[in-house]
Parts: structure tokens; sequence; C-alpha cells
């Protein structure tokens, strides 16, 4: 008998890929999710993230793990057949759409809803991933983790409006807080270059890189973990190195969607991100839609992503129903 076609197959598992299964789900498509496997964490960026507290419906906050958990029992409780595994190939010239997964077995589907995500970028610094993944002083998201850090003094590396974006916005939290960036002149709009050098809160730490992280043992309940309590900054002009207070570090340096996979078969911005056909997640192949990070550099938020994985798995509904022959 020949492996059945699935009506829909959907490639990632953040608030995004879950929300689209779900809604699939409960439209009877009987949905296939891929969810990945190392190195690909199933569950996207969420996984770093300790507590979510802007995320309606948990007034008391939620960790990022359970969260996609929760979401991820939501989907198989409509019936999503689930996957763990990276798909490797993805032929979009054949209808149906032929995926090849990393066991070298081949999935068709009518519909592909991709929402592979991206990755915030990292320094590659010593212990900068441990820290974070603990909630431990390091992050790469201020909307999320702002508000844990009130009266710190804070680090933000970058040059671009986000690492400005979150400068100001950690002043509403920070006693003080310092943007590091490698060069002296800035890739932000000058508009918010502006906002950053009128605000008194902020000092400016220019032609220097972090480059190592200081960390104190502090009590956290009955546990003792690794805090962070200082950066080293290394000149980029003579490399002299100095010590810098910060009870936090935000990580601002840009971020990289995963669309290696459709490189050259899907339409995609200069930066790599899918590219949605206006109000709709339409990509540039009928039948393929795409949702959360990989297809938005703008918002960037939980919430976003699952409101997004929503509009794909209605769009990619009614676009099943009307080429069903
Ligand atoms: P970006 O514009 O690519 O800026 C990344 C910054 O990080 C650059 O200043 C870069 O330095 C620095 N950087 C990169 N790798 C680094 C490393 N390894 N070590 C230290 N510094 C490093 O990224 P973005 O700021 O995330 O912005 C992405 C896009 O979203 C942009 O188009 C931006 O305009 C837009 N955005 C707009 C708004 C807004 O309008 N309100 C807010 C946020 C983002 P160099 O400059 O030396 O390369």
């Amino acid at each position: 008998m020949a492996d059945p076609v699935h009506n829909v197959i959907i490639i990632g598992s953040g608030p995004a890929g879950w929300t689209a299964a779900v809604y699939t789900a409960r439209a009877n498509l009987a949905p296939v999710v891929f969810e990945g496997a190392s190195p690909n964490i199933p569950g996207g960026q969420l996984m770093w993230t300790s507590e979510v507290e802007n995320f309606p419906g948990f007034p008391e906050g939620v960790k990022g793990p359970e969260l996609m958990e929760r979401c991820k029992k939501q989907a198989e409780r409509f019936g999503s057949t689930i996957y763990s595994e990276n798909v490797e190939k993805i032929d979009f010239s054949k209808r149906p759409f032929e995926l090849t997964s990393e066991s070298g077995e081949v999935h068709r589907a009518r519909a592909l809803i991709i929402a592979t995500g991206a990755n915030a970028k990292l320094l590659g610094i010593p212990h900068e991933k441990d820290l974070m993944n603990q909630g431990a002083g390091v992050s790469a998201c201020a909307t999320c983790d702002g508000a844990f850090y009130k009266g710190e003094e804070l680090v933000v590396v970058g040059g671009g409006d986000s690492a400005i974006e979150e400068a100001l916005f950690l002043t509403r939290f920070a006693t003080k807080v310092t943007l590091v960036h490698r060069r002296d002149a800035f890739r932000a709009s000058r508009i918010m270059e502006d906002r950053l050098k009128s605000n008194p809160k902020i000092a400016l730490a220019l032609n220097a890189q972090v480059c190592e992280l200081v960390t104190e043992k502090k009590k956290v309940g009955p546990f003792e973990k690794d805090w962070l309590v200082g950066v080293k900054l290394k000149s980029t002009k003579d490399g002299s190195v100095t010590s810098l207070k910060a009870g936090g570090l935000f990580v601002a340096i840009g971020h990289a969607p995963n669309t290696s996979l459709f490189t050259g078969a899907l339409e995609m911005d200069d930066k790599g991100y899918l590219v949605t056909k206006a109000k709709s997640s339409r990509t540039s192949i009928e039948g393929v839609f795409a949702c959360g990070d990989v297809q938005d550099s703008h918002y960037r938020q939980a919430i976003t992503a699952a409101g997004s994985g929503c509009m794909a798995a209605i769009d990619a509904e009614r676009w099943l129903g009307e080429h069903s022959s």
C-alpha cells in the first residue's frame, strides 16, 4: 500500500508550530508535526527562557519549556501525529510535496506549514549559553526578561535598532544601562541613536567587545547557582581589558532565521526571513504557508508567533478546501 498523503505537514514546534497543529487538528486535517531533534531544540527559543510572564492566560507566569509542553499536549489531544526528527530535504516541485526526514523516510503532504523559527545570535563566549538557559543573568530578550532586573546595573551588546530599543526599554527597570558596541558608529537609525544618547540612564562603551562573563554563587531557593555579576570588556582598538559591574547582560546582536532548508525554493528577504504575502501566511509557493519568527523579524513574541500559527492553519485549511479535487 502506498504511503498516505497527509493533508498538512507542519515543520517546527515553537508556539507557531503548535498553534498551527491545534487549529489544523481541530479542523479534522490530521496534521503531522516534525518537532525537530538535536541540534534543533523542540520547542524553539522558549526552551531557553525561564519565566514567561506576558503570555495571556498565565497570571502567575509559566516556564518557557512548560508552556511548550502544554501546547504540544493540546496538539496531541486533537490528533496530531508528531515525529521527533528533523526534516532534511523538501521537494517543492512535486505535488503532493515530498519531505525526506533524517531517518530517510519520505512523507508526502498537500500543504506545508513552516514554523522553523529563528535563533538569537550569541557572542559565543564561555558560560553564555548556560547562564541564559538557567535565567542567571544572560538574556537575548529584554521584553521577555527585563522586568526580572529591577534596580540592577545592566549591559546591552549591539549597535543596531534592537540593541538600542532594548537599552531604552531596560532603563524602566535598571539603575543604569551600559550599551557595548564593537565600533563607534551605530548601525541603528539616527532617531534611535539620538534617543539613546539623550537618555541619562544610558552609558556607552564603544569600540569594545564583551570577552568574559564574571559570575558569583548565589542562593536561589534551596539551590546555589552561578549568577552573572559583571563582564569584562576588551577594546577593539588596543586590546586593553576593563571590568564592568552587570546584574544582567542582554545580547542584541541580531537573529538568524532557520531557513537553510528552503534556500533557492522560497522567497526570502535580504536577511533570509521567509516572505509572506500581505495579511496572510502565504509564501511564494502555492500551498506552502509560513508562521512565527521564521517570517517575522519585527515582533518576535511568543504570542505573535502563536497568532500567526493560527493564521497559517486557517490559510492552509481554506487553501486545501479550494484545491481538494
Ligand atoms: P542588526 O541591525 O543586524 O544589528 C546587529 C548589531 O549587532 C550590529 O551593530 C552589529 O555590529 C552587532 N553585532 C553583530 N555580531 C556581533 C558580535 N559577534 N559581537 C558584537 N556585536 C555584534 O540587528 P538588529 O538590531 O536585531 O535589527 C534587525 C532588523 O530589525 C534591522 O533591520 C532593524 O532596523 C530592525 N529593527 C527595527 C526596530 C525599530 O524600528 N524600532 C527595532 C528593532 C529592530 P556592526 O554594526 O559592527 O556590524
